[in-house]
């Protein structure tokens, strides 16, 4: 059997329980035939209780870690700050959560992207009322 390897931040997410399902079946696989592996995590999880953490592990340690629905909007449109916008797309796509892969989507179905509308919504955003409202 190849040995896998999943990144630390994976790791951080299997133990926080919050991969998709299939993912969670396919780390635990994984697990039961690499030893290399479970010290890797039992590693992980010793550092993770000791603290000394990024912001993204900490919200993931306090379940904090799911953005609210205006972020994910607001990710969407490309208008949230680097940062959050990285953490956002790390989130949803790396971690792969599903309760914001849904609203992502339905998010997604429900701004539909015409020319018309987004040149209208790039104008609101980059107005000052459109800057006040963005996190309400
Ligand atoms: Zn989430």
């Amino acid at each position: 059997m190849s040995s896998h390897t999943y990144s630390r931040e994976v790791l951080l997410a299997y133990l926080a329980e919050q991969l998709p399902s299939e993912r969670m079946a396919a780390v635990e696989q994984t697990l039961r035939e690499s030893e290399p592996l479970r010290e890797e995590l039992a590693l992980l999880a010793r550092e993770r209780d000791q603290g000394g953490f990024t912001v993204g592990e900490v919200w993931r340690r306090e379940r904090l870690s799911c953005p609210t629905r205006s972020q994910l909007g607001a990710y969407l449109l490309e208008a949230l700050d680097a940062g959050p916008q990285e953490y956002v797309r790390f989130h949803s796509e790396t971690v792969g959560c599903r309760v914001c892969a849904a609203n992502l989507a339905d998010l997604q179905q429900a701004t539909a992207p015409s020319p018309e509308k987004q040149r209208r919504r790039r104008k609101y955003f980059d107005s000052s009322a459109g800057y006040l409202r963005r996190d309400s």
